[in-house]
């Protein structure tokens, strides 16, 4: 038998092999390490235990009727008793023939009656006279008027007992006699090394590393169960923070192209707008072109609410690194994006003699420098295109070039790149957007210069998630609305009042208005665990959307509004028929735009003033500030309704605050405390932001990590060599997954 090491493939293990070490491979445990890091999602806890007597017995009527409001506990709430049992039978059910196994224990204050569900054995495990400690969910029973505990776990002794997330065949008492085996075999403890510093443990107040991950599986008590919690929430915030840190210092050590510009042509460029910039934009603007000067590669995000107007303040910073003589590459998410951007800025900034190209999947163009759209939509297919001699030719000579992912392709190298934008960017990974940095830097040969790197993204960044997770970058903000911006009338809509809202939408549209109409994805498939379903494939993710919006148009075109004319937009359509379907909704010959979320909706419609929401829980609230963005860009009233059904209070609350605030920073610090990041970015993204233990909301830990992070830099991260290793692990066990 080979000695274990924490670098032991997992199937090695006594008791694994490789069909289960299969399994533990799709939770993301591939050696002996992963599965220390592997840690509880929940515990049964039966150590705090109560006394029988003290849970009440609602006894009057009216308390009958309010019967949770009057015991000190929640509905649904769990409790754990210590007795002896005093009888216990089975019965069948006449029905169905479920077994119900009932019994009656008793621990001196009191009795209780418990029930179980198909589990007849338990009779013999649990024999009159025996003590248990009954961990389970306190209800009422209205036949006998007591509260009893149903389907309650049990344990002999008092401890408190690790739940691990499960898979199919995979049990969570598997993963925990392994943890308890690899604890054995190292001696009774964990053997791992030690990576934060010592100052850095004291100063916190922290448990080492050892007691920590020991205390997260087998836990000694609840006072040490709380600090390995807090010790490896804090190796998680301090270990991204620092991560992100040292990627700053990184950029700072590359140098960039040196971008300078007169004044006067500055003003050239505003005085050419149709409006004047408003304050915030001209504060970036100006910060961004400081950046530029600077002879270390700009890392800056520019974050604004949508309409804020960010693509000006991208194509001022575009004007000024062309007039010094480089070229720019800005990169949408979609093509609707990248084709507004690309008419955007031909209106701003071919009179100054600029050359701009559009590359996606679908079209190419140049315009400008006497080439108007010479090349157009040739063949949908951008490698052809790119790879064409003369077409080349065009794109090295094109000044500003907009694409989207297209852009990507391995083989298109571009010159002379002194600026690179990416819109948008939480809707890309982090691969698309490392791929995009890798191509142009040291791209110019001669001068293995690294381009200046702007990202836009109407994502407002709280102050813990930016610590957490953004350091690296240097953050704008975009506060304030061009003038003359209306609020959007906003109202959670339940079913009874379907009806006259869409009396109110055809009222609307007969004064010329034209309406959105956005739905979610149907219900995805989980596992009953509320683990999604990894059959689940996004061609099937895309086809149930698809499913959803069709069945929302056929309701819509057939039966509510028979007369008006209703137009769809999902992502299974091709390109082509999406553009064509925008074009329509554009120039007024649709009435209604029925669209799913993922199709991006961010063109902008001023005529449309109506932006309804089915479903709207399923959104977190800066998905659905996104989408009320789309309208209210007009003169006339806009109005947002968010459909919604449910009726858990938290979620109605949730949807309320809609109602309440047009901030998109409240709105995410709400979404923060509420779903976590995830929500805030997406599906996407939500994989890169995802926590295994802490929390974006966990602000106190966040701002020690985040100051114990910058202690290490100022430092100097080479006096650390532990930290070294420990962050060469982690992103080598990414690139694994
Ligand atoms: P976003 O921040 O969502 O990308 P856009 O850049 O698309 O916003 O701007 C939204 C709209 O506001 C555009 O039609 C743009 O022309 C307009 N806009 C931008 N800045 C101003 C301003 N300072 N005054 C008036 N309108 C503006
Ligand atoms: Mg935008």
């Amino acid at each position: 038998m080979v000695a274990i090491s924490h670098d032991t493939k997992i199937q090695y293990l006594k008791g694994v092999g490789p069909k289960i070490g299969a399994k533990l491979n799709k939770l993301g445990i591939f050696v002996v390490r992963d599965l220390l890091y592997y840690f509880p999602r929940r515990y049964e806890d039966y150590t705090q235990i109560s006394k029988i007597g003290d849970l009440q017995i609602p006894n009057s009527k009216s308390q009958i009727t309010n019967k949770f409001q009057n015991l000190n506990y929640q509905k649904d709430e769990t409790r754990t008793i210590r007795a002896r049992v005093i009888g216990i039978a089975n019965k069948i059910t006449k029905k169905r023939g479920f077994t119900i196994t009932e019994a009656v224990v008793a621990d001196g204050s009191g009795s209780i009656k418990i029930v179980w569900f198909n589990q007849p054995y338990l009779v013999k495990m649990l024999p009159v006279g025996s003590e248990v400690i009954l961990n389970g969910k306190i209800s009422y029973d209205f036949i006998t008027r007591r509260i009893i505990m149903e389907s309650p776990t049990r344990a002999d002794k008092p401890k408190i007992v690790p739940v691990y997330g499960e898979t199919v065949g995979l049990s969570s008492y598997l993963i925990s006699r392994q943890i308890a085996r690899l604890r054995q075999n190292f001696g009774g403890q964990v053997n791992l090394k030690e990576f934060l510093p010592e100052r850095i443990i004291k100063q916190n107040q922290l448990l080492d590393i050892n007691q920590a991950v020991l205390n997260i599986h087998q836990p000694e008590n609840r006072a040490m169960l709380n600090r390995a919690t807090e010790r490896l929430k804090f190796d998680e915030l301090f270990l991204l923070s620092l991560r992100a840190l040292l990627s700053r210092v990184e950029t700072e050590k590359k140098i960039a192209p040196n971008i300078k510009i007169e004044e006067k042509l500055l003003k050239k460029f505003t005085s050419n707008l149709p409006f004047e910039l408003t304050e915030d934009q001209k504060i970036s603007a100006w910060r961004i072109i400081c950046d530029l000067q600077k002879s270390s590669p700009m890392n800056r995000m520019l974050c604004g609410d949508v309409g804020s107007g960010k693509t000006v303040v991208a194509t001022f910073a575009s004007f000024v690194a062309i007039l010094a003589g480089y070229r720019v590459v800005m990169m949408a998410p979609t093509e609707i994006l990248a084709e507004q951007h690309y008419k955007t800025c031909t209106g701003i900034l071919s009179k100054f003699g600029i050359s701009i190209g559009l590359i996606t999947a679908n079209s190419y163009r140049v315009s400008g420098m006497g080439y108007n759209d010479k090349i157009k939509d040739q063949k949908p297919d951008t490698k052809y295109l790119i790879h064409n001699t003369k077409n080349l030719k065009l794109v090295e000579k094109t000044d500003l070039i907009i694409g989207t992912h297209a852009l990507l392709q391995d083989k298109i190298l571009f010159k002379n790149i002194g600026l690179v934008i990416v819109d948008e960017q939480h809707k890309f990974g982090v691969k698309q957007r490392q791929k995009l940095t890798q191509l142009f830097i040291g791209n110019d040969q001669t001068k293995k210069l690294s381009p200046h790197f702007l990202s836009m993204t109407a994502t407002p960044i709280p102050r813990t998630l930016y610590l957490a997770l953004f350091s690296d970058l240097d953050l704008s903000t975009i506060k304030t609305m061009p003038a003359g911006r209306k609020n959007i009338d906003t109202k959670v809509v339940n079913e009874s009042n379907r009806e006259r809202s869409y009396k109110f939408i055809r009222n609307e549209i007969e004064k010329g208005r034209q309406a959105f109409v956005v739905c979610p994805l149907i219900e995805i498939k989980t596992d009953g665990k509320g683990l999604l379903d990894n059959k689940i494939t996004g061609q099937e993710l895309f086809e149930q959307e698809r499913k959803s919006v069709v069945a929302e148009y056929e309701k819509l075109d057939k039966k509510i509004f028979p007369d008006l004319k209703i137009g769809m937009l999902h992502g299974k359509m091709k390109s082509k028929e999406k553009e064509a379907v925008m074009t329509n909704f554009k120039n007024k010959k649709l009435d209604i735009l029925v669209s799913t979320s993922v199709v991006e909706v961010g063109i902008d419609v001023p005529n449309a003033t109506i932006m309804m929401i089915e479903d709207a829980e399923r959104f977190g609230l800066a998905t659905l500030h996104q989408f009320r963005g789309r309208v209210g860009r007009s003169k006339y009233q806009s109005y947002c309704f968010l459909f919604s059904s449910t009726k858990n209070p938290v979620a109605v609350n949730r949807l309320r605050a809609m109602e309440q605030t047009n901030d998109g920073f409240k709105l995410a610090e709400i979404d923060l405390k509420n779903r976590g990041a995830g929500d805030m970015f997406g599906t996407l993204q939500s994989g890169e932001v995802n926590l295994k233990i802490a929390s974006f909301s966990d602000n106190i830990l966040i701002e020690k990590a985040n100051e114990s992070a910058k202690e290490i830099i100022v430092d100097g991260i080479d006096k650390y060599p532990a930290l070294i290793e420990k962050i060469k692990q982690i992103e080598s066990t990414r690139h694994m997954e």
